[in-house]
């Protein structure tokens, strides 16, 4: 036995992640169901480090120094529990199975809970940053036991993008803990985009801006608040043109967005923990109707847009004012977030340090921004901070963007130009700094309806009013 950590699962992700580990000096077990991807793996990057082929799952098990280390990135699903299974029966108590793929986090409680029966460990692993982050330095979010991690993290984190000498990896908290914050990730990233798509269609309609236009703007802001890998390429995708012909390649690209399932999720789950992540729904909904080609091509021509065509008289504030509105939104959805990271971790009694989670999430990921690093200071300075959107850098940008970010709502409505993700986002903000909320008119309803009592502001103790007679209150 000779192999330091093994791969099964040789598409994309998993040969990627290999050939990661083998350039880091550790020597690499490979296996792949079909063997030829295998094969061809060590034949194109073998001279990259030390690759040890496997034609099965016992011989990948064989090959291993103990306490073994397996990394599963097989397609997610049913091909994983079957790789699990497979993997359980050969291992031995004390072993380590890490499943790279992105599980839902629910599965991953289930699976860890029955390896750790078998004596197994278990790490749902989040890894973010797709083929080029899988080889060159990924983000790495694991779960399961600190147990585990202590011998698994320092191979991990060898292999992760680095910030300042400090990997992009950490140990996230128990069983399903690193799937859970990688698909909060994953919701983030879908605000993020969405956000990013209506400041460029507002810029677009309301100022006809061009497409170059548009990509030096993105450009500029790049260097700025706002640098982050998505605006970056936000810049890169606006540039480019036509493969077929002289236009925008932005122009020729179908207008409906796909989504693989993790921002789904998010909402999901969010709704269920009661968590407001109202940024990440109005962006997984913004796909939704993006794919709803049919109502679409309905409404197109029925539903009328604003009589009076929009004139602004100063383009270059209109841009600040879209960039301020972009970045408030955007602390807004991550804000959200990291909420949601926090009742998750209530919820399922995980030790998740918020700090940590954005300290990991500056390299290797999607979602990397130079702001992470504001983040990672704000929940230093305050590890219980309410909220993100009250330490005093992130109040102050809000503050500083609210009359921007007015503005361009406003005129975003007057222009007929949807923005879910920035209305939502203001809104937010505005339900959070009110002293009152129509709530309590909500709470005379309930009552009135449903006799579901309401609360005071003055006394203790809940009450209910006497709708159908003499209106008096009486104690619930
Ligand atoms: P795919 O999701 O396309 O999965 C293909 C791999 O799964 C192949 O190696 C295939 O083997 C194997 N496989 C499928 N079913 C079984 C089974 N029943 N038993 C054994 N092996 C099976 O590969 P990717 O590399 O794209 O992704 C791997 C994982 O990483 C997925 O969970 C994905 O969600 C996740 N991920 C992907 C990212 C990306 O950017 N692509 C980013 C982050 C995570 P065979 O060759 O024999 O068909």
């Amino acid at each position: 036995a000779q192999a330091d950590i093994a791969v099964t699962g040789l598409a994309t992700m998993g040969r990627n992640l290999a050939r990661n580990l083998a350039r880091h000096g550790h020597s690499v077990a490979v296996h792949n169901r079909t063997k030829a991807r295998t094969d061809a793996l060590v034949a194109t990057y073998g001279d990259e480090g030390t690759f040890i082929v496997c034609d099965s799952i016992e011989d990948l098990v064989r090959s291993l120094k103990r306490p073994r280390k397996v990394i599963i990135m097989v397609q997610a699903g049913a091909g994983t529990d079957e790789v699990i299974e497979q993997l359980a029966d050969a291992l031995e108590p004390g072993d380590i199975v890490v499943d790279g793929g992105n599980a839902h986090f629910i599965d991953t409680r289930r699976r860890e809970s029955a390896l750790r029966e078998r004596g197994l460990h278990f790490v749902g692993t989040g890894i973010s940053g797709g083929e080029e982050g899988a080889l060159l330095g990924p983000s790495i979010m694991p779960g399961g036991t600190a147990e585990a991690y202590q011998t698994l993290g320092p191979i991990l984190e060898s292999i992760a993008a680095q910030v300042d000498d400090t990997p992009c990896c950490t140990h996230v908290g128990a069983d399903g803990a690193g799937h859970f914050v990688k698909m909060v990730h994953n919701g983030i990233e879908y605000a993020d985009m969405q956000l990013i798509g209506e400041a460029y269609d507002l810029l677009r309609t309301v100022l006809g801006k061009s497409t170059e236009e548009l990509a030096e703007i993105f450009r500029t802001w790049n260097s700025g608040d706002l640098e982050s890998f998505l605006i970056e390429i936000t810049a890169e995708v606006l540039a480019a043109k036509d493969p077929r012909g002289e236009g925008a390649f932005v122009d020729v690209v179908l207008d409906q967005t796909e989504q693989k399932g993790t921002g789904r999720w998010t909402v999901q789950i969010a709704l269920d923990l009661g968590t407001p992540v109202s940024g990440i729904a109005e962006a997984v909904f913004a796909r939704s109707v993006s794919g709803h080609a049919e109502q679409r091509q309905a409404a197109n021509g029925v539903l009328e847009g604003p009589s009076t065509k929009i004139t602004i008289d100063k383009p270059e504030e209109f841009v600040e004012d879209v960039r301020r509105a972009l970045y408030a939104s955007k602390v807004v959805a991550y804000a959200q977030g990291f909420d949601m990271i926090r009742d998750g971790a209530e919820a399922y009694d995980w030790d998740i340090d918020l700090g940590a989670m954005a300290t990991i999430w500056r390299g290797g990921c999607i979602i990397r921004a130079r702001f992470l690093d504001r983040i990672r200071e704000a929940y230093e300075k305050t590890p219980d901070l309410p909220s993100l959107l009250v330490d005093p850098y992130f109040a102050r940008t809000v503050n500083e963007g609210q009359e921007s970010w007015r503005r361009v709502v406003a005129t975003a409505a007057a222009a007929g130009v949807p923005v879910p993700g920035f209305g939502a986002a203001l809104s937010y903000y505005d339900a959070l700094r009110r002293d009152r909320l129509p709530a309590a008119l909500l709470q005379g309803l309930r009552d009135l309806f449903g006799a579901h009592t309401y609360r005071r502001t003055d006394a203790e103790g809940s009450f209910h009013l006497d709708w159908s007679g003499d209106k008096s209150e009486q104690e619930a």
